[in-house]
């Protein structure tokens, strides 16, 4: 099918793109790389009568490192980010999740924003922002606004932007020496959603696990941030008996949904066979970048916290 008439625009600023939506709310629609937007579009299941292309905005492209954070603009391109040397050094975990988005061509327009505006509960990108404590920010007829990850996901495809608001950037806090990150994920075929996914992220200090983050996605209709599982890592060494701890504890807190490509049951198991995958493969980074003690601190008889 094609999509119904629209007027496209093609603003060259922030500003611009700002006042487009205002003057044709509600019936404008952000287009960014358009590999989320089109199929609607096409299928008919979005008809927007105005597309404000944000594709010639230069500022939205831009990837840049403050003292705190890597600062991701919207229009990133997902590629780009995959390849980019400071993603891999201040956020590894971001690094570690853009392989299992779809394919390269797909990763070659979409972007970075588009992915977390457009909040699919089954994404990766949204898994990782969440467990970073990522920082959106948000332009729009009232100014410039922060919008912490937690509270940037509100339920299914549906995010804390306002109708008039564009997504302008992301900061990702950068990660202390000695983190490492994995991304793991289980999808039907290479390149598909995933059925379940889980982003990890480790800093060790002291030779234990000195924090650690674990986020889910297609679990439920935004990402979930495994604080149980967290904790029962955080102090500790990620032994086996620690690990299978951690993916218990993720097991019992979530309550994921059954459909036809997996049963609520079947989602839960992998969770926690993901997760405790997920910190073993982000702890071994973490170590291969700041040596660790191996043993159990409670195992062998020295606390560990
Ligand atoms: C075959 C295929 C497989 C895919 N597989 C995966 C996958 O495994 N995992 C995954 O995460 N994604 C997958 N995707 C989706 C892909 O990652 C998209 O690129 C992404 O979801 C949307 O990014 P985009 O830049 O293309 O946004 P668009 O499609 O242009 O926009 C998506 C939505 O976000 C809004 N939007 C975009 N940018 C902004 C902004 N700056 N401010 C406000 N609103 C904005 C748009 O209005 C629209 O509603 C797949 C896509 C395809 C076609």
């Amino acid at each position: 099918m094609k999509p119904v008439d629209f007027e496209l625009h093609r603003p060259a600023t922030t500003g611009e793109a700002v006042a487009l939506l205002a003057e044709h709310a509600p019936e404008a629609k952000v287009l960014a790389g358009g590999q989320s937007l089109l199929p609607l579009l096409n299928f008919r299941l979005a008809r927007p009568e105005h597309l404000v292309d944000l594709g010639r905005i230069a500022s939205l492209a831009e990837l840049r490192r403050t003292r705190d954070a890597l600062v991701v603009g919207a229009m990133v391109r997902q590629s780009r980010a995959e390849r980019s040397p400071a993603v891999a050094a201040d956020a590894p975990l971001l690094a570690a999740a853009f392989p299992h988005i779809a394919h390269p061509p797909v990763r070659n327009r979409g972007t970075v924003g588009g992915s977390l505006a457009h909040g699919d509960p089954a994404a990766e990108l949204p898994a990782v922002a969440r467990a970073l404590d990522a920082v959106f920010v948000a332009a729009g007829p009232g100014g410039r606004r922060e919008i912490a990850a937690r509270d940037f996901f509100q339920a299914n495809l549906m995010t804390a932007l306002d109708a008039g608001e564009l997504l302008v950037e992301i900061r990702f806090p950068r990660a202390a020496p000695g983190t490492g990150a994995s991304f793991q994920e289980v999808a039907r075929r290479n390149g598909d959603f995933a059925l379940v996914g889980v982003a990890a992220q480790v800093t060790v200090r002291d030779g234990v696990i000195g924090d650690a983050r674990v986020c889910v996605t297609g679990v439920g209709p935004t990402p979930y941030r495994a604080a149980a599982a967290e904790e029962a890592l955080t102090g500790r060494a990620p032994t086996e008996a620690r690990l299978a701890e951690a993916a218990d504890a993720l097991r019992a807190a979530i309550e994921p949904s059954g459909d036809l490509h997996a049963t609520a049951g079947y989602r839960r198991d992998v969770a926690g066979t993901l997760a405790a995958r997920a910190v073993a493969e982000a702890h071994r980074r973490a170590t291969a970048a700041a040596p660790t003690r191996l043993d159990d601190g409670d195992v062998a008889g020295h606390p560990a916290r």
